[in-house]
């Protein structure tokens, strides 16, 4: 892992949710007050200007410094939560273990770091119904060689964490204001999670 990838998954990510912006927001203003596309772009231009000034830094280094960004500098619940989860990435960064093992011990970190700071679990109609199950998977996985297998099978479990939210009644968030009414609807921060999740297994997925 260094600041090329890192800086390369960004700009991938923030193209993927670029050519679904209209429907992210649609979803936000569905079950939510419509923010939640504006809070990610921002977000992503924030990472991106920092590019010249982080690349050449250590891993840990440069995913505190991208996750203090966000923390100062994007609004929404998803602002503070994203930083969380980059920030308790950062913790747990070890240059001795390969790339996929790292990945799966920082992810974890910043995923329980995420549940701590947002009080919420698995099943309560948000991002982390996404997040928790990637996370699990990769911890599975972490010693799997074929990246593509890997990266194929993180896409699923992606996929079907994002569609489970649709029929689930919010217990955290401005979704749970609506009760029974937010029910058919996908938790937009289970979208625009499951879309960077995408865009980061691609780069390993030969089309
Ligand atoms: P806000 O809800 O403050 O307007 P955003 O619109 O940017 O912020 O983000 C909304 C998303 O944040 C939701 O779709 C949901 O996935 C996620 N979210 C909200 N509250 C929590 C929480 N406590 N834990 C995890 N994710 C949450
Ligand atoms: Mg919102």
């Amino acid at each position: 892992m260094n600041g090329d990838q890192i800086f390369n998954s960004i700009n991938n990510i923030k193209i993927i949710i670029n050519n679904h912006k209209d429907e992210i927001e649609k979803l936000d203003q569905e079950i939510g007050d419509g923010d939640h596309i504006f809070n990610i772009l921002r977000g992503l231009d924030e990472l991106q200007n920092l590019k010249n000034e982080l690349l050449d830094k250590t891993v840990d280094h440069i995913f505190k410094q991208l996750g203090m960004k966000i923390m100062t500098t994007v609004g929404g619940s998803s602002g503070a939560l994203f930083a969380t989860l980059l920030i308790g990435m950062s913790k747990k960064y070890n240059p001795e273990l390969n790339d996929l093992n790292n990945l799966s011990q920082m992810f974890s970190e910043g995923v329980e770091s995420m549940k701590k700071r947002g009080k919420a679990d698995l099943g309560e109609k948000t991002m982390l119904d996404v997040l928790i199950p990637v996370s699990n998977s990769l911890m599975e996985q972490k010693n799997e060689k074929n990246l593509e297998k890997v990266a194929n099978k993180l896409n699923n479990i992606a996929k079907d964490g994002m569609m489970s939210t649709k029929d689930i009644i919010a217990t955290k968030g401005r979704a749970s204001f609506l009760g029974e009414r937010a029910k058919g609807h996908i938790d937009p921060g289970a979208r625009s999670s499951q879309l960077a999740i995408e865009a980061i297994c691609n780069q390993f997925i030969n089309n």
